[in-house]
């Protein structure tokens, strides 16, 4: 059973990057886009999770909260919220919210956050690790192995692995690893995937290993044997 987790988010740009990505990874998506429509939604569709912004036309972030506690519904809140809004955040924990994300995110941290709120609620679906060919990344340590050789990896790079290692064989373009590991609001130096990619062949394959992760000119990266 995939989870259903609803989306209360007015900004168009940003509920459509959460929707996508959310439902690439296998996830039943449902967007609301005030926090009416949201309350709504949360009451007809018993969804696993909410993502709810603060800031929303009509009925704020922190009301649709309240109003879901109030009516005591068991569902994990994670709430977005303005860049350096404390207050926010504060008092989005105080209404019940479980945690929080402050925009701008990369989608990645997100996903993070919703496996880990999914995961508190049902205890047993316990991921990983990724396998691809003599090279296994473990989720819970966030560290690869290669030939009993531990890896350790930085947190972007640890990001990226995990991301060719969920589309193996799949040529992830450049635009798509900005999305997912920079984020869309991603607006600085173009060979940062580059550099990354480098670091991590140059990990992978410290004691002359076969190279992985490959190079599709043009387009982006691929792993494959
Ligand atoms: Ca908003």
């Amino acid at each position: 059973m995939n989870a259903k987790i609803l989306v209360i988010e007015d900004e168009p740009t940003i509920a459509n990057v959460i929707r996508r990505g959310l439902s690439r990874e296998g996830y039943n998506v449902l967007v609301a886009i005030d926090g009416e429509t949201g309350l709504t939604k949360a009451f007809a569709e018993f969804p696993d999770l909410i993502i709810l912004d603060v800031m929303l036309p009509g009925i704020d972030g922190l009301e649709v909260c309240q109003q879901i506690r109030t009516a005591k519904l068991q569902v994990p809140i994670l709430m977005l919220t303005a860049k350096d809004a404390i207050p926010d955040r504060v008092a989005g924990l105080e209404v019940g919210a479980d945690d929080y994300l402050v925009k701008p995110f990369a989608f990645e941290e997100l996903l993070a956050r919703v496996r880990a709120l999914l995961r508190r609620r049902a205890p047993l679906e316990i991921e990983g690790p990724f396998k691809f060919a003599d090279l296994s990344l473990n989720p819970s340590t966030r560290m690869a192995e290669r030939n009993g050789r531990w890896i350790e990896l930085t947190a972007k790079e640890y990001e990226l692995l995990e991301l060719f290692m969920r589309h193996p064989n799949q040529v992830l373009t450049r635009d798509q690893i900005y999305e997912r590991i920079w984020g869309y609001d991603f607006g600085g130096e173009s060979n940062i995937i580059e550099v990354y990619i480098r670091y991590l062949r140059t990990k992978l394959e410290a004691e002359g290993e076969e190279r992985l992760l490959h190079t599709t000119r043009g387009v982006g990266y691929v792993l494959r044997e």
